[in-house]
């Protein structure tokens, strides 16, 4: 089943709004790119690598350094602590990051933690809608209507979004919104 079949089509109305509302609240239009670092600092987030964790477990933080099996975290809810995966490319870096403010934006708890990582846990469900809200916060529907309008290919709109061209792909199979320049 994907993941548009495990959504049901108002959560998923509701991350576009999410998604606009969030880039209004920054006096941006819905088809100009949203930085994940602009959202980190109106979210009041601070962005960590785990080296740069404060007081942290110096062998998880190696444990963190040396995996590329995890994206991003929050790691403490107040104040709003995210750390990344540095191995990550850039696109990647915002991907992971928009994921982690989907959280915090839907209000998500944290089911558990892994022992060896320290990382917290969630559950399946709230890791969906995370993946759908994240994509939306990167490109929202209107936005990849604009660049499509605009004539805009593949490449050119990841660019323009700061996105991956997979995470491109991801949300004109999820929307229905069809690149028609290759
Ligand atoms: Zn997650």
């Amino acid at each position: 089943m994907s993941i548009t079949q495990r959504l049901s089509s108002a959560f998923m109305r509701k991350c576009e709004g999410i998604a606009t509302e969030r880039r209004s609240l920054l006096g941006l239009q819905a088809f100009e790119s949203l930085p994940a670092d602009v959202l980190a600092k109106e979210l009041r987030a601070t962005v960590f690598t785990p080296e740069k964790i404060p007081k942290a477990d110096q062998e998880q933080v190696a444990v963190l350094l040396d995996s590329d099996a995890w994206s991003a975290a929050v790691i403490c809810q107040d104040p709003l602590w995210i750390i990344h995966n540095p191995r990550h490319a850039l696109t990647r870096r915002e991907s992971n990051l928009m994921h982690e403010f989907a959280h915090v934006l839907l209000k998500h708890q944290i089911v558990r933690f892994d022992l060896k990582t320290g990382l917290p846990q969630r559950r399946q469900s709230d890791e969906d809608e995370a993946t759908y809200l994240g994509g939306c916060l990167q490109i929202p529907r209107r936005g990849l209507l604009w660049a499509v309008q605009r004539q805009m290919t593949l490449a050119e709109i990841a660019v323009h979004f700061g996105a991956s061209t997979d995470m491109v792909r991801f949300r004109s199979n999820v929307t229905g919104v069809e690149i028609t320049k290759q």
